[in-house]
């Protein structure tokens, strides 16, 4: 007995020593020189007094920027949708090819908003060749015939959440990118944790709910987690707002979903609060009445501000309190010189709008929207 009990400090040692590491290597572990601007660690509360801390809220819309759902962003940011700063609320667009008008595309990107890239095809990306094939060649699209500056796009999003391989972020990486908003991490409840974005420096360090997950380390290379929402019952997680099981089915419903999510980042650890969606949620328009609603109820608070993805990571790289907010340079206020408009019309664009005008034509939602705007 004697031997037994003697030797139970050192089983509870080893027990801990042990869990710790499990800590290690299924937790946060981060590397001890990892300091913004280039490397941030994975965490789930920041070193800052959370009164510092603005609540950051960024939209990230997938897919094709048509007149549709441009109709539905204009409802949204409108000129006096503004920050505590008194700059206006900007989103983020993660634009695939197919059904996109690039005019309205470059428009978004001239007021300010960011025009990040989700592929050509929109297709499952399987295999490292099609990835580094679909990154590059959206980028030259928006960049050709949107007019955006190559350093303006630096974030991917891959079609379905779904990656292409362990090495995706190196990848992105080597094609110029700076973050991708791919991996998503499953909430269970409001209370859940939430993680900060945070570099790979030290690898993924969340169960994967997609797979393959992001096993290799890459150098100052950002990953914002897509947190899924959780629905207005708390019951099941959304990962896309318009993605819920049990999804609402009125205004108040609606509002609630929103609030009770943006509550939960708020009143814990304020990181930053992703609504990652498909425009297609406001064809039902109680929730675009919500929205507006939950907006203009956020917009009255002085701490809140409704940011792109890469503002985001630029509080990120330089954390900076609430009080000295105006020296972030990128959330202030700046205008663009327009940039010019590309003047050759090819085939390709020709059979794209006449695809467009098609799908438009055959759409019920295009005649229900022609009513609402
Ligand atoms: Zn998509």
């Amino acid at each position: 007995m004697e031997n037994v009990s003697g030797n139970v400090p050192y089983a509870c040692l080893f027990l801990a020593v042990f869990l710790g590491l499990i800590g290690t290597v299924h937790g946060l572990y981060c590397k001890r020189d990892c300091h913004p601007p280039k490397c941030s660690c994975p965490q789930y509360n920041y070193p800052m007094n959370r009164e510092d801390i603005p609540q950051m809220v960024y939209f990230g819309f997938d897919d094709a920027v048509n007149v549709m759902v441009s109709a539905l962003y204009d409802r949204i940011f409108t000129e006096n949708r503004t920050n505590p700063n008194g700059c206006p609320a900007k989103m983020t667009l993660f634009v695939s090819h197919k059904y996109t008008d690039y005019r309205r595309v470059k428009n978004f990107h001239e007021n300010g908003h960011e025009i990040g890239v989700h592929s050509v095809t929109h297709s499952v990306i399987g295999n490292e060749n099609l990835l580094r094939q679909e990154a590059k060649k959206q980028k030259d699209i928006l960049m050709s015939r949107a007019g955006i500056p190559e350093k303006d796009i630096v974030g991917w999003r891959s079609p379905f959440l779904k990656p292409a391989s362990v090495n995706q972020p190196k990848i992105l990486k080597e094609l110029g990118y700076e973050y991708d908003i791919t991996y998503t991490y499953t909430r269970t409840h409001m209370s859940s944790p939430k993680p900060w974005p945070f570099t790979l420096d030290s690898g993924w360090p969340f169960r994967c709910a997609t797979r393959p997950c992001a096993r290799t380390r890459v150098k100052g290379f950002w990953t914002v987690p897509v947190e899924g929402l959780m629905d207005f019952k708390d019951l099941y997680p959304c990962t896309y707002v318009d993605g819920c099981v049990i999804g609402a089915s009125n205004e108040k419903e609606a509002y609630k979903y929103l609030m009770d999510n943006f509550m939960s980042y708020y009143n814990t650890t304020r990181s930053p609060f992703g609504l990652n969606m498909h425009a297609a949620w406001f064809y039902r328009s109680f929730n675009l009445d919500a929205m507006l609603r939950f907006l203009d109820d956020i917009g009255k608070m002085d701490n809140v501000y409704i940011v792109t993805v890469k503002q985001m990571l630029d509080w990120m790289k330089y954390p900076t309190p609430l009080a000295n907010i105006s020296s972030l340079k990128s959330w202030n206020c700046h205008y663009k010189e327009p940039t010019e408009v590309p003047t050759t019309t090819t085939t390709t664009e020709k059979v794209i709008n006449v695809t467009k005008l098609d799908e438009r034509r055959n759409n019920p939602m295009w005649f229900i929207l022609r009513r609402l705007f």
